[in-house]
C-alpha cells in the first residue's frame, strides 16, 4: 500500500485543526494518508491545485476565500453543491474527473441532531448571516422541515438571494436586523463572520424561545460573544461550531477513503485541548 497525499487549501490556514482532525481519523481507521495545509490565496487557486492533482493527490478541502473558486473548479457536482454555489471538498476520481462537494450542512445537522439531540422538525429557525456558510446549511436545514427558516442579514439582498434560490426546496424568508424586534425562534443560528473579530449581530431581547438553542459556526479557543448572548439568553444549548468542524470533515473522509471515522472520541479530544490551552 502506498501513501495517499490529502490537503486543505486556504487564506489564512495556519490556525486549521483540520490536518489534525484528518490525522486523528486516519490513526483511528488504520488509513495510510497525508493531509496538509496551504496557505492558498484566490489569484493562485486554479495553479495550485491543478499541481497538486497533477502530482497525484487524492482529495482537497477548501476553505475561505476559496469555496466559490472550488465550485467553478469541479468537473462534476453533488446535489447539495449544486444548490450551495460552494465547494469544500474535491474529489479525484477514479478517471481522474473532479467532483466537488459541499459537507458544510451535513456536518451542522449531524452536530445538532446526531450529538446534541437538538430537534430541527416543526421548530422556528433564524440564520444570522447571508454568506457562503448558510448557502451551504439552508438546503439540509429546509429538509428538516422546520415551521419557519429565517435569514437575517445587514445586506436584505444577500439573504433574499438564497430565498429565492432555494425556493423549489422551501419557503425561506428574509429581514433586517431591526425586523427582529417581536419575533422569536427556537433555533438561532449564528453563520456571520462577526465572531471571528469578536462582534455580535444587533439581537433584540426575547429573540429566544424558552427551551430555545443557540448555534455558532465559528469556533474559537474562547467562548464566542454569541455562545455567550445564548448563555445570557438561558439557551438550552449554546454551542460553537468545533463540533460542525469535526462532523464535515468526518463527511470529506467518508467522500476519499470510504469509511465513516468515529467522531465523538475526535470531538472530545480537541474540547479538552482547548479547555487546556485557555487555562494556559
Ligand atoms: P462570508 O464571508 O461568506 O459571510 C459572512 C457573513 O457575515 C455575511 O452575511 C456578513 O454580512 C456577515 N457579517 C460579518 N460581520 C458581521 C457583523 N459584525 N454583524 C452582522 N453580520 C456580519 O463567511 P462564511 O459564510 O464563509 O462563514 C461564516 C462563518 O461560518 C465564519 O465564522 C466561518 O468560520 C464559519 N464556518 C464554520 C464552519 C465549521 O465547520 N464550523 C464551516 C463554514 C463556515 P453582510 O453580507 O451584510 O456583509
Amino acid at each position: 500500500m502506498k501513501i495517499e497525499y490529502y490537503a486543505v487549501f486556504g487564506q489564512p490556514i495556519s490556525h486549521s485543526k483540520s490536518p489534525r482532525i484528518h490525522k486523528l481519523f486516519a490513526d483511528q481507521t488504520s488509513q495510510l494518508m497525508d493531509y496538509s495545509a496551504q496557505e492558498v490565496p484566490a489569484d493562485t487557486f486554479t495553479v495550485a491545485t491543478n499541481h497538486f492533482f497533477a502530482e497525484g493527490g487524492k482529495g482537497l478541502n477548501c476553505t475561505v476565500p476559496l469555496k466559490e473558486l472550488a465550485w467553478q473548479y469541479a468537473h462534476q457536482l453533488t446535489e447539495r453543491a449544486r444548490l450551495a454555489k460552494a465547494v469544500n471538498t474535491l474529489v479525484c476520481q477514479a478517471d481522474g474527473s473532479i467532483l466537488g462537494d459541499n459537507t458544510d450542512g451535513t456536518g451542522l445537522l449531524n452536530d445538532l441532531i446526531v450529538n446534541h439531540c437538538i430537534a430541527l422538525k416543526g421548530v422556528r429557525i433564524l440564520i444570522l448571516g447571508a454568506g457562503g456558510a448558510t448557502r451551504g446549511i439552508v438546503p439540509p436545514l429546509l429538509e428538516q422541515k422546520p415551521s419557519a427558516l429565517v435569514i437575517v442579514n445587514r445586506n436584505v439582498g444577500k439573504a433574499q438571494a438564497i430565498a429565492t434560490d432555494f425556493a423549489a426546496l422551501g419557503p425561506v424568508q428574509t429581514c433586517d436586523y431591526a425586523s427582529l424586534i417581536d419575533q422569536q425562534f427556537d433555533l438561532i443560528i449564528n453563520a456571520t463572520s462577526a465572531s471571528l473579530s469578536g462582534d455580535l449581530p444587533p439581537l433584540p431581547p426575547a429573540l429566544l424561545s424558552a427551551g430555545g438553542s443557540c448555534y455558532d459556526l465559528a469556533y474559537a479557543n474562547q467562548v464566542t460573544a454569541f455562545v455567550k448572548w445564548g448563555l445570557a439568553n438561558n439557551a438550552t444549548h449554546s454551542l460553537d461550531g468545533l463540533g460542525m468542524l469535526v462532523e464535515q470533515a468526518a463527511e470529506a473522509f467518508y467522500l476519499w477513503r470510504g469509511i465513516r471515522p468515529n467522531t465523538a472520541p475526535v470531538i472530545e479530544l480537541l474540547n479538552d485541548e482547548r479547555k487546556l490551552s485557555s487555562t494556559n
